[in-house]
């Protein structure tokens, strides 16, 4: 068993984090951090645990202590679910004392050294681990994810990608309340309501989409070479991310070979049968009415995206317009990082 640590472990994903991990075969939850005001407090009590699961045992008892490497002893990888500012300090430190840290913040996602990988999408970026043990002399590294409508949507880019000649890709999203953390949106706003603003996600969305997508050569990657443009609104669902995807495509194509390219995608944690991997990483619904983030989020234990609405659009030449769901603290944040950390641990 591969001893493992979660940082910001009382936090929305830090629990996701939590539930995942308490019956993985290979890691096993030693060590678990969050900030002063919970440190010091058995797990049980310093968690306002939101999720429908139990805590799990092996993490009840475990005193929380504060995000500091010299708090945590023999842990080999630790499992990032701080806030991106406080993100910033931390998880190099935790590098630096030789551990590997799997990182769901934003902070060191754009940094040229750190790999940002979706496991499905772009492994080989990976390799980046060895420049950046090198450029900063740590022993440990880190990997990141990327945000949370970054993932669904890439994922259901990348077969596309590979096989039409993608030119413009606009997104309109509707996210969940529970992407903006347990404090993130007081209920008087969202509640009847939707939010047309989530700071730096636009932001996010456009860069992290084409650098996943990016060719990594000779220690650096060049950006994928379409554009992207993203509109993101928070909505009154409390998980699931759903985005409305409108794609030109350079060249003529058909709704069938669409649909056939993402229901065919298979990426390097199927063929290495990953435990978190899902056996079908993209599921296409044919219903009118789907995917709706209720009944499709937990597809493949929230592992999975699903797709539906798939359909031509003449008006404006060779264009696509599907939809999509992805579970945002399963897939979109802890189930990622877990799924870098199982590729990793098989393949570095
Ligand atoms: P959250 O619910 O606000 O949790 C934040 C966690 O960080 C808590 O455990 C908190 O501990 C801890 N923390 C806060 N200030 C700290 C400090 N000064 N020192 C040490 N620990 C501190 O946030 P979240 O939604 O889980 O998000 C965590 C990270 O994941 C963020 O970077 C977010 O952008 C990213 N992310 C979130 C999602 C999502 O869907 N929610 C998806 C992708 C990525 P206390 O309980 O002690 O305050």
């Amino acid at each position: 068993m591969v001893n493992v640590g979660i940082l910001g472990a009382t936090g929305m994903v830090g629990q996701r984090f939590i539930e995942l991990l308490g019956d993985h075969p290979d890691f096993q939850i030693t060590a678990l951090t969050a900030s002063k005001r919970s440190a010091g407090k058995k797990y049980e009590d310093a968690v306002t645990w939101y999720l429908d699961s139990k805590i799990p045992e092996e993490a009840r008892d475990i005193t929380v202590v504060d995000t500091d490497p010299g708090e945590v002893k023999d842990v080999d990888i630790v499992f990032s679910a701080l806030p991106a500012g406080i993100a910033l300090g931390v998880e190099p430190k935790f590098a630096e004392a030789g551990m590997i840290v799997a990182s769901n913040a934003a902070a060191m996602r754009m940094e040229p050294d750190v790999p940002l990988v979706i496991p499905e999408v772009n492994p080989e970026h990976l390799e980046l681990v060895e420049l950046q043990k090198k450029n900063r002399g740590w022993d440990g590294f880190i990997v990141t994810n990327p945000n949370c409508s970054t993932i669904a949507l890439t994922m259901t880019l990348k077969p596309l990608y590979d096989e039409f000649d993608i030119e413009r890709v606009y997104v309109s999203t509707m996210q969940a309340v529970s992407g903006a953390g347990y404090d993130g949106v007081p209920s008087m706003a969202i509640v009847d309501n939707l939010v047309p603003f989530i700071g730096e996600e636009e932001e996010k969305m456009e860069t992290e989409t084409l650098e996943l997508l990016g060719d990594l050569d000779e220690g650096s990657i060049t950006p994928a070479k379409f554009g992207v443009s993203t509109s993101c609104h928070r909505v009154a669902v409390l998980d699931g991310h759903t985005e409305a995807v409108f794609i030109e495509m350079a060249d003529d194509f058909t709704v069938e070979d669409v649909d056939q390219s993402f229901r065919e995608f298979q990426g390097l944690p199927q063929k290495l049968d990953l435990y978190s991997a899902p056996a079908t990483p993209i599921i296409v619904r044919e219903e009118d009415n789907r995917p709706q983030p209720r009944m499709d989020r937990n597809a493949e234990h929230g592992m999975a995206v699903t797709v539906g609405r798939i359909r031509k659009d003449e008006a404006f030449g060779n264009s696509l317009k599907y939809v999509l769901v992805g579970h945002n603290t399963i897939r979109g944040a802890a189930g990622a990082s877990i799924l870098n950390a199982e590729l990793i641990k098989e393949i570095m």
